[in-house]
């Protein structure tokens, strides 16, 4: 499969009605039973969606699920989506999830929000009420066994990720790739975004606290977990493929993930 070769100077794809795809996603929450919770209120809404199957006496793995970040983006918001449609969760598993963190951006086909902020840029010191909010209900939340960021590049060749892994955990990034492969083509550049990669696969080795501006993954791995990926499809390749891309990584995650 080849690339469309129409995205040259940035995202020029589709684009999505956020609110319509936000309220599919709360809708199907409330149906599959989730807890709701409004991180910001409209008119720029950002959700939290839970689903915790631990009791006082168990403690199943902890996952942490965001898109929505970058408003230029729109598969990671429609794979939300279908994850909550198809409601095919693994087993045993409590799951956060905040399908869009950058409403207003979608609504102006921009990676910035309608300030102009790169939200994603912006979790080491946070200014846009976005990531302020965001950040305060973090912060009332447990930590995560594992968090995932669904992204998407215009540049990219195929799909790729970040894995941040700094205790040498096992390595979910080998399964995610083989089984992502399936639907998609994978990045195999040996460089992607100026960073050394392997077959999709980029393992920054940096210290967060030497970088002064933060993207999420950067705020999670510093304070709320120790194992995450940064999933990034390829914004030019059909809408469609991108999404299943992003669906397939999440669910080979999720399988993968250790229980305990
Ligand atoms: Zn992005």
């Amino acid at each position: 499969m080849q690339r469309l070769g129409k995205n040259i100077k940035g995202y020029s794809g589709e684009t999505i009605d956020i609110e319509a795809v936000q309220n599919d996603c709360v809708a199907a929450a409330q149906r599959h039973g989730w807890t709701i919770e409004e991180i910001h209120p409209a008119p720029r809404r950002i959700f939290g969606l839970m689903h915790h199957v631990s009791r006082l006496t168990t403690h199943a793995p902890r996952i942490y699920i965001s898109t929505g970040i970058h408003g230029d983006e729109p598969a990671g918001p429609l794979a939300a989506s279908r994850l909550l449609q198809e409601n095919a969760w693994p087993t045993g598993l409590d799951i956060w999830l905040c399908p869009c963190l950058n409403p207003t951006g979608f609504v102006l086909n921009h990676r910035e929000n309608q300030e102009g902020f790169d939200l994603n840029r912006q979790y080491r010191a946070p200014e846009a009420a976005e990531t302020l909010a965001h950040v305060a209900w973090l912060q009332r939340q447990p930590r995560f066994d594992l968090c995932l960021c669904l992204h998407e590049d215009w540049e990219a060749h195929g799909f790729y990720l970040y894995e941040l892994n700094p205790d040498r955990l096992p390595s979910l990034a080998e399964a995610i790739i083989a089984r992502v492969a399936e639907a998609c083509p994978i990045d195999r550049s040996e460089t992607i975004e100026g960073r050394p990669a392997r077959d999709g696969i980029i393992r920054p080795d940096l210290d967060p606290n030497t970088r002064p501006q933060w993207p999420e993954a950067f705020f999670l791995i510093t304070h709320m977990t120790r194992l995450s990926y940064t999933l990034e499809a390829a914004s030019d390749f059909p809408l469609p493929l991108r999404v299943a891309a992003l669906v397939a990584a999440v669910n080979t995650a999720l399988k993968a993930v250790p229980k305990g």
